[in-house]
């Protein structure tokens, strides 16, 4: 650490959680001398809620992280104590990578790669205000101490701190998370500078003392046999892993949630922001989803090393003795200690329509913000806008390059942020597949494929990534070609047990990997020569084949759409109970009104299957006229 009195950086980040970390890491690797300033540096990397990381949509983020060299993959693979691919049975375009972490070697492997990035300093101190000059652009920040550091840009990335209460039943205090405090004149400072702010709050579970838990009615869950990770730059998985429990909730859990209800700040109205919809509070579950017997509890370690229990569905902001009877009417859970109860926390955003697609702050020049201060919720909703946003702040500093922005199109990375600032949000913002109109080109598999190369032109790639990248781009252009240069024709095909079309054109092993039929062992039993090449290789190629056909029918689709713009919508339009659409959307559908599509699409968590489906509805009603 160092002692700064008045020091110069060319990027400053504020905040040292997941988008700070990206942000001062992406910095960085652009070449940028940049100071991490964060409250407390001893909670670089901590992560707040559940240990986990991935999932369903979030795992997409995570590897297009590790596609632009950045640290959340990598990290994931030291500390991951239970690697699942979700949705393992569905297709790989909306499969999900998911580690659970040991919380402790998540947050030494984070300070550890700090210590060694060079042009990276950490700055202790809580960040009170933001230097303008005369210009009207970013000239630095000052620190409680009254230190002042001077710099061309500065990446905001206080997550849940600004303003921020906790609240446990009918208490409620300022702090920025369990045992750290909120910061307060920050929040101050970007209001007087005209910064649209609003308040969100989201909830933690009760954490459980598992030597108190009867495992020997819990169902255990286990990894996968074989742990994928989720960087390309690891090559196997030496963590030991372990199995996590599943519980379920009972009529009698239920029967206490409801008898208290008016003494959870959540349900009290003490709370009057939202929360994340698709992340509900066990509150949220007995009263939204009534007619349900049970709910799923999944109890999963914090650690190695560690007899803490994170139960997995029973976030809450209950008082304490609430919270141990809600607990303990759970089979299973009947003795189980509560070492640090639940809570809700209410905390302030910025309204991300105050920002363009770099990130940068429209109304202020050199100022960018990253993570749950822009309305999202998630490590890797964070993560991902920390290295788009210390990416941007570098070109910014080195002299005002244009910025660089994420496609839709090449990116969920660019569908979160193309979200974001143009729709807004009105609820915690999270990642699903479903948001993607591109979702089958933008796997999980192919997040290197798709941005390495093209972030390493703009020096965003460190050398080791680059060196280990270039080789595998070669031995899978030399997969392809081997793919494309073999062919037959389709009586060949028949002798070798094949099924083809009698049409008598040659079909490279290329085409046949597209046929579902056929696929890799098909194709590699017509050319047994095939297996020289890695087997990784043949198969990332065979799912490129795949889905090709598919790429091309769905950007066909996506163009319709586009065309559909200003198509009209009838003022009849009724969407409530259609079938295929949610209740959520339609309820959001019902309160905009849109009057042409273009409106429709831009409700906010709107998805492009539900435009389709209503504009079938549409096209259908008008033929049937
Ligand atoms: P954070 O990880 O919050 O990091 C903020 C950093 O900024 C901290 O290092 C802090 O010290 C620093 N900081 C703040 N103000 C200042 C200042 N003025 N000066 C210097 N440093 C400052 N996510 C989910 O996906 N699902 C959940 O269910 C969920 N539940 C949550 C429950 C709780 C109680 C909390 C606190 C978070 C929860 N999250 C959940 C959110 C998840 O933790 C965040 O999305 C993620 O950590 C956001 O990362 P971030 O980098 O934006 O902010």
């Amino acid at each position: 650490m160092i002692s700064v009195t008045e020091r110069t950086f060319d990027v400053v980040v504020i905040g040292g959680g997941h988008a700070g970390c990206e942000a001062a890491a992406a910095a960085a690797r652009m070449g940028a001398e940049t100071a991490l300033c964060t409250l407390d540096p001893q909670s670089i990397g901590v992560m707040s809620c559940n240990p986990a990381i991935g999932g369903l949509g979030k795992g997409h983020l995570v590897r297009e992280i590790d596609a632009l060299d950045g640290l959340m993959g990598r990290i994931a693979d030291r500390a991951g104590i239970q690697f699942r691919v979700l949705n393992r049975r569905k297709g790989p375009a909306v499969q999900g990578p998911r580690a659970q972490a040991d919380r402790t070697l998540y947050r030494e492997a984070m300070q550890l790669e700090f210590a060694s990035t060079e042009g990276l300093s950490i700055i202790s101190g809580e960040v009170v205000d933001l230097l303008v000059d005369r210009a009207g652009r970013v000239a630095g920040v000052e620190l409680a101490s009254g230190e002042r550091v001077s710099t061309r840009a500065v990446v905001l990335t206080t997550g849940t701190f600004l303003g921020a209460r906790i609240h446990l039943g009918l208490e409620s205090w300022s702090a920025g998370r369990q045992g750290e405090r909120a910061a307060e004149k920050l929040a101050s400072r970007l209001r007087a500078l005209g910064l649209r702010l609003g308040r969100l709050k989201t909830g933690t579970p009760p954490r459980l003392d598992g030597r108190t838990i009867d495992w020997s009615g819990v169902d255990m869950q286990p990894g996968d046999t074989d742990p994928i990770p989720f960087s390309t730059l690891t090559a196997f998985i030496d963590t030991p892993q372990i199995a996590c429990g599943i519980v379920r909730t009972c009529e009698k859990t239920h029967e206490v949630l409801r008898e208290n209800l008016d003494k959870s700040a959540m349900y009290s109205g003490r709370i009057g922001s939202r929360g994340p919809r698709y992340c509900p509070s066990v509150e949220d579950k007995v009263t939204r989803f009534a007619d349900k017997e049970s709910h799923q509890i999944f109890l999963e370690p914090e650690g190695l090393g560690s007899d803490l229990i994170y139960p997995n569905g029973l976030s809450n902001s209950l008082p304490k003795d609430v919270q141990t009877a809600m607990v303990r009417s759970i089979p299973g859970l009947e003795r189980a200690v509560i070492r640090q109860a639940g809570y809700a926390i209410e905390y302030d955003y910025i309204d991300p329509r105050e920002l363009d697609s770099t990130l940068g702050c429209r109304k202020l020049e050199g100022l960018f913000c990253a993570g749950q201060i822009n309305g999202t919720t998630g490590y890797e909703e964070a993560g991902a806008q920390g290295v788009v946003a210390g990416l941007n702040a570098a070109r910014w500093a080195s002299g005002g390059s244009d910025g660089v922005r994420f496609g839709r199109d090449t990116s969920y990375i660019g569908v979160m942020i193309d979200d974001l600032v143009t729709r807004g949000v009105t609820e915690p913002y999270r990642m699903f597949t479903s948001r993607a109109e591109y979702r089958l080109r933008l796997r999980a598999d192919n997040a290197d494929q798709r941005l390495t190369d093209w972030a390493a032109a703009f020096g965003l790639i460190g050398h080791t990534r680059m060196a280990s990248h270039q080789l595998k781009m070669d031995a899978l252009g030399r997969a392809r070609e081997a793919l494309m240069q073999r062919s037959a024709t389709p009586h060949e095909l028949q002798l070798a047990g094949l099924k083809a079309k009698q049409d008598g054109q040659r079909r490279s092993a290329f085409d046949l990997l597209g046929i579902s039929d056929v696929g890799l062992e098909g194709v590699v039993r017509v050319w047994p020569d095939l297996n020289t090449y890695p087997a990784w290789a043949l198969k990332q190629v065979a799912l490129d084949a795949h889905y090709a056909t598919y790429v091309d029918r769905q950007e066909a689709e996506v163009q319709t759409l586009r065309q559909e713009e200003n198509v009209r919508l009838p003022s009849s339009l009724r969407v409530s109970g259609m079938p295929g659409l949610s209740n959520e959307l339609s309820e959001k559908i019902a309160a905009a009104a849109p009057k042409t599509v273009g409106e429709l699409r831009r409700i906010e968590g709107m998805t492009p299957s539900a435009v389709a489906l209503i504009l079938s509805h549409v096209h259908k009603a008008r033929r049937a006229a």
